[in-house]
């Protein structure tokens, strides 16, 4: 039986790219003669009905914005039988045959589970600035969190240089450094503390001991929030050292901006692989992008496996702190 139509939603934390990814599968679903409806606020927004028709204009001039027009949320209540049952229930009755999910890890277990409750198609679209979803080497928003979290870093570098500070500068990755360890790469971190690795607060002291007799006066230290706190890594190094430190954390402006060429070019590819595969008859499957190929996996991969983070990519940040 061929599709006639197909609902989208963004859920979970917003990251730059999802309105991209978000016009790529309502334009290739028109284009392929389907009928698309928007579904507003994620999962919450599902519960409540607060779904209409896309059309093209409907995510004209978006390409370049940020966050996501359909807005997102988080919902406890769709994580109960009751919601679950009413999203079911939500989706028969506007006949929606598939849901296309924009969103993180969580979002993706939600599709899990809905999955296994209807008969609804359902494609995940991976969409997190945390990069931390497996069976995909990219997400929407890890690209332009990171050049954002850089851009901020390497103005703090200019100030750091010329007072002879050290900078302890906080991004986000409550459970994962992928972040902290690109962004503490490209913007020449002294140091980069990420939940998956244990550290030594004892070996920074030292290392900034070192690094301050070679010369260097002014160091940046990364840290992912899952990590340490900035603040915290600050006081310590502070009572032991007598340089000038300084604490940054960098916050939710991680998460917002115009998205990068990249993140706009892997939301669209991901956005028309989604809405393919649908097409193709495949179901139950999150799309991404490995080794520079769409590829897609089946959707409870998500819950099986993890990402792995590439620890010689700390290592090479440890080599370049010389
Ligand atoms: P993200 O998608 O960015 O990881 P969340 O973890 O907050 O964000 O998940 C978004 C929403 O997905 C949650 O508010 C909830 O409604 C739903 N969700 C998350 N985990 C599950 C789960 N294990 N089962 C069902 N629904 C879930």
């Amino acid at each position: 039986m061929s599709l006639k139509r197909i609902a989208v939603m963004t859920s979970g934390g917003d990251a730059p790219g999802m309105n991209a990814a978000l016009r790529a599968v309502v334009r290739t679903a028109l284009y392929h003669g389907l009928e698309v409806y928007g579904i507003h606020r994620g999962y919450a927004g599902l519960l409540r009905r607060e779904i209409e028709p896309l059309t093209s204009l409907s995510v004209g001039g978006i390409i370049n914005r940020g966050g996501t027009i359909l807005r997102t949320a988080r919902s406890e209540e769709f994580k109960t039988p009751q919601g679950m049952q009413t999203a079911v229930q939500v989706l028969n009755e506007f006949a929606i045959e598939a849901l296309v999910i924009i969103g993180g890890d969580g979002s993706m277990r939600g599709g899990v589970e809905l999955s296994r409750l209807c008969d609804v198609k359902i494609m995940g679209l991976p969409g997190t600035i945390d990069n931390d979803i497996p069976g995909t080497d990219y997400s929407i928003g890890f690209d332009t969190a990171v050049n954002t979290a850089l851009e901020a870093i390497d103005k703090v570098r200019d100030t750091a240089y010329s007072h002879e500070r050290v900078f302890v500068i906080e991004v986000m990755g409550r459970h994962k450094g992928f972040i902290a360890l690109e962004v503490g790469l490209a913007g020449g971190a002294e140091a980069i503390l990420i939940p998956e690795v244990p550290y030594d607060m004892v070996d920074l002291l030292e290392r900034l001991h070192d690094s301050y007799h070679r010369g260097k006066h002014s160091s940046i230290i990364v840290v992912a929030e899952g990590a340490a706190r900035a603040e915290d890594v600050k006081k310590f190094l502070q009572e032991h050292t007598p340089y000038h430190l300084r604490a940054l954390v960098l916050g939710h402006m991680q998460r917002g901006g115009a998205p990068t060429a990249f993140d706009r070019v892997l939301a669209t590819q991901l956005g028309v692989h989604a809405v393919q595969r649908l097409l193709d008859g495949h179901t139950n499957e999150m799309v991404g992008v490995e080794g520079g190929r769409l590829v897609s996996v089946p959707i409870e991969y998500i819950q099986t496996a993890t990402k792995t983070i590439d620890l010689r990519k700390l290592e090479i940040a440890t080599m370049m702190a010389i």
